[in-house]
């Protein structure tokens, strides 16, 4: 028995079918299988009824590609805290709200707060007990800081969940439907951004914000991967690929579930009136034959009107584009992320001088940030090296810093070993912890210059700071190094 699909569901004693329903009624009410529903095929779906209410789940979860896929088998009971306290108020007991046990949805809908996971009926501990939520059983991640763009995301990726697990039983999507609809979203965000937007990217930083949460941590975060992700749902149409595949780039690229299902009729309607249902290649077809409905037409005008056109920026491009000046970052990585050249960001920093100190001071900072962070893991890595060997081994990073950063550079130096042999006896230990401190200082620092609002952790720093293992395996060593790691750590728990 599981907690999240039920199986044998017709072998209820007619009382208990009495209150809880017919085991139809109990997998489509009361149930997450209705998420499961819309992207397979209706003979999965027979299987699907047939299984749980006669059997018991035997394989169906690898059935459903729930076991090999990205998002895992395992649904933990969900809970929101203040819906927590709020049934005890109304109803006197705490119960497991349907809305919130759907895989993709992390934020509660009506109380905007992060969902915490239960404990028990995991698969490393107490599964198959009956519980009902208390906070006891509830990772509290209620109070955990989240940035407004990441709670934005992730409501609206948890919206599209609930929509479409509400469509119920009877709407199917037509897969070759469905590969046209995301064909020619895909095809309209480039039309209309003049090309500002590349998807790719644009889901792999889409997937970066949503990461952390379960179960989207194995989501493409790189513009390649995202690459490849978008063409498993553009290229063929599928019918065995998980609901949260499809409401990852759903909402990446329509932004809401409604603007998909619009689409999706648009496509439906064509393929009642004239579309027979025959080869796999269907949905690509479908597409290209355009020109007959009036889509392909609009598409080559707007491209003949782009050529035609001075090149202008969408307003909420320009924004970002402002925006991403504003902290710094560097030209290239605009340029690729927004697909405009180096002479147009020149342009723009050129036509406000105030635009153009601020990028300036904030560059000169993060890289200041970056070539002393690098300087002293150098140290670090090398803590018997002389000012001389690690100035051989890091020239650049030692060069930049003599011309840019001089005074801090020498003050570095000067606690360093001269490099006579046998003065290691001599080693300023707590000028090694000081130096420490500050790297791990410098690397929070720069993460959050880099706009990461995620609470850092220790296993953050330990990667921004590569010495730190090492450091710390000098059990005696470096005490301040170790409180204020401590202090960190506790910070972010609170
Ligand atoms: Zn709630």
């Amino acid at each position: 028995m599981q907690h999240d699909f039920p199986s044998r569901l017709n072998s209820l004693p007619q009382k208990a079918k009495e209150v809880w329903g017919s085991p139809f009624n109990i997998i489509t009410e009361h149930t997450i299988l209705p998420l499961f529903f819309h992207f397979q095929s209706k003979e999965r779906i027979e299987d699907i009824f047939d299984t749980v209410s006669n059997n018991s789940l035997g394989t169906l979860k690898f059935r459903l590609g729930l076991v090999t896929g990205r998002f895992g088998a395992e649904h933990p009971l969900k809970a929101c805290l203040e819906c927590l306290k709020e049934d005890r108020i109304k109803y006197g007991v705490a119960y497991w709200h349907l809305s919130h046990q759907y895989p993709g949805v992390t934020i509660c809908p009506k109380h905007g707060t992060l969902i915490g996971i239960c404990s028990a009926n995991r698969q490393w501990s107490d599964s198959a007990l009956w519980v009902l939520p208390t906070e006891d059983i509830i990772a509290s991640v209620a109070e955990q800081p989240i940035c407004p763009t990441v709670e934005q995301i992730l409501k609206r990726l948890g919206h599209s969940v609930i929509e479409l697990a509400k469509l119920g039983v009877s709407v199917q999507f037509r897969p070759e439907d469905v590969t046209a609809a995301y064909n020619e979203a895909i095809r309209r965000l480039s039309v209309n951004t003049e090309g500002c937007i590349d998807v790719e990217a644009d889901l792999a930083s889409f997937a970066l914000q949503l990461q952390p949460y379960l179960p989207l941590a194995s989501l493409p975060t790189t513009p390649r991967k995202a690459g490849n992700f978008i063409q498993s749902l553009t290229r063929t149409p599928r019918v065995n690929s998980h609901p949260l595949k499809h409401l990852i780039l759903i909402t990446c690229i329509f932004g809401e579930f409604a603007q998909f299902l619009g689409a999706l009729h648009r496509f439906q309607s064509l393929g009642d009136q004239e579309i027979p249902l025959h080869s796999p290649d269907h949905g690509r077809r479908a597409v290209d034959d355009k020109p007959a409905h009036g889509f392909k037409g609009q598409e080559i005008s707007d491209r003949v009107f782009k050529k035609l056109k001075p090149k202008k920026l969408k307003p909420q491009f320009r924004e970002q584009i402002l925006g991403c000046l504003r902290k710094g970052v560097e030209k290239n990585s605009i340029e690729e992320r927004y697909g405009i050249s180096v002479s147009t960001i020149n342009r723009i920093l050129s036509s406000d001088p105030h635009l153009m100190a601020a990028w300036k001071t904030q560059r000169r900072e993060l890289l200041l940030h970056d070539h002393r962070t690098k300087w002293v893991s150098g140290i670090g890595m090398n803590p018997d090296a002389s000012p001389k060997i690690l100035r051989l081994m890091l020239p650049k990073i030692y060069q930049w810093l003599y011309r840019n950063d001089n005074d801090w550079l020498m003050a570095q130096t000067k606690r360093m070993p001269s490099g006579r042999v046998g003065n290691y006896q001599k080693i300023d230990w707590s000028a090694r912890d000081r130096q420490l401190c500050e790297s791990i200082e410098l690397s929070i620092q720069k993460s959050k210059a880099s706009g990461t609002n995620f609470p850092v952790r220790a296993s953050h720093i330990f990667a921004l700071v590569p010495t730190l293992h090492r450091c710390l395996e000098k059990r005696n060593r470096y005490p301040e190094a170790r409180k204020l790691l401590e202090r960190i750590i506790q910070s972010a728990k609170t």
